[in-house]
């Protein structure tokens, strides 16, 4: 059994993690929670060499506890690090990179925008569950308020498919995506890879997702009949309360000012803060977040910047 260790107060955060070497030795419990495993030959013990390297003691590979991660070919402390996903984890809304840089004292928005988007990439966790039981699933639209452009023209609008799980009359666990379009392989292929097959499936009544049934899922259709357009919001009214609140989120948080190849990210942490929201310790959100951020793999900074066309289905 792994006992979760972690700060609940910013008292013993700073106590916790007051040096590099107590950062480094907090994250390499995290990242080799059975052990040192070489990254090069899978070898099973390491020695601690200089400057915060191990040494396998096989090959003789030096590695570090962030080589490989997303933390990677940082020059930023840990300290600076674990005071990030604290700040990232403890406030309900998440931060802006602006807030964070503020915080921080970073000496650039730039570093700040990349640290704060290197964490959001590490809080998807690899190999996650899909969600099961009776799901609603539908699209709404996001975005549109663009900086220095007039109006709110639909070009600048990004489509956003939702699934939330019924949990009695409430919302269980949610997924999101961007998506290009409508079509039906965009919806059947978000719903393949965010519901477990066997699941029943709750959407409106549009054509696309028609075919569900063939893929395993038990596809259940409300139908608008000359009903006003806003009686979707009573059809499927967790999907819509979910999108009522992403859209909140992005503009208050973030003010809105998100490019659509970034928009993925900012799903993302929607979903990781969403689908923790009723626990009851801050810190464990921060002990998720680092954990993951071990977990996950490094990100290029072109990348990072460039955002991603094939992170669609996920
Ligand atoms: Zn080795």
């Amino acid at each position: 059994m792994v006992i979760e260790d972690y700060p609940r107060t910013l008292l013993e955060l700073e106590r916790q993690f007051a040096t590099e070497e107590q950062c480094r030795a907090y994250l390499t419990r995290l990242r080799w929670l059975h052990g040192f495993i070489c990254p090069r030959c899978g070898g099973q013990k390491g020695w601690p060499a200089r400057r915060g390297r191990l040494v396998c003691a096989s090959c003789q590979h030096p590695t570090t506890v962030t080589a490989g991660t997303v933390l990677q070919d940082s020059h930023l402390p840990l300290r600076l690090w674990l005071r990030a996903m604290w700040y990232l984890t403890s406030q309900k809304n998440g931060t802006s990179a602006l807030g964070l840089q503020r915080i921080l004292g970073l000496g650039s928005y730039q570093t700040a925008w990349t640290l704060l988007h290197k964490l959001r990439r590490a809080m998807v966790r690899p190999g996650r569950d899909r969600l099961s039981g009776r799901v609603e699933v539908d699209e709404t639209q996001v975005g549109g308020v663009t900086p220095g452009q007039k109006g709110r023209g639909s070009d600048s609008k990004t489509l956003v498919i939702i699934a939330a799980e019924e949990f009695g009359p409430g919302i269980g666990r949610i997924r999101l995506a961007r998506i290009p379009d409508g079509s039906a392989v965009h919806l059947h292929g978000f719903v393949q890879g965010a519901v477990t097959p066997g699941s029943s499936v709750h959407t409106d009544g549009w054509k696309p997702y028609q075919g569900l049934d063939r893929l395993g899922y038990h596809h259940a259709v409300s139908k608008l009949q000359g009903q006003p357009v806003n009686a979707a919001t009573e059809l499927l009214p967790r999907v819509h309360r979910v999108a009522a609140l992403l859209k909140r989120w992005l503009l208050g948080t973030h003010q809105g000012a998100i490019a659509p190849t970034q928009l993925d990210y900012y799903l993302d942490e929607f979903t990781f803060r969403f689908n923790r929201r009723n626990s009851r310790s801050r810190g464990k959100l921060f002990y998720r977040l680092a954990q993951q951020a071990m977990q996950v793999p490094a990100v290029p900074y072109k990348r990072l910047v460039g955002g991603t066309d094939n992170k669609i289905h996920h």
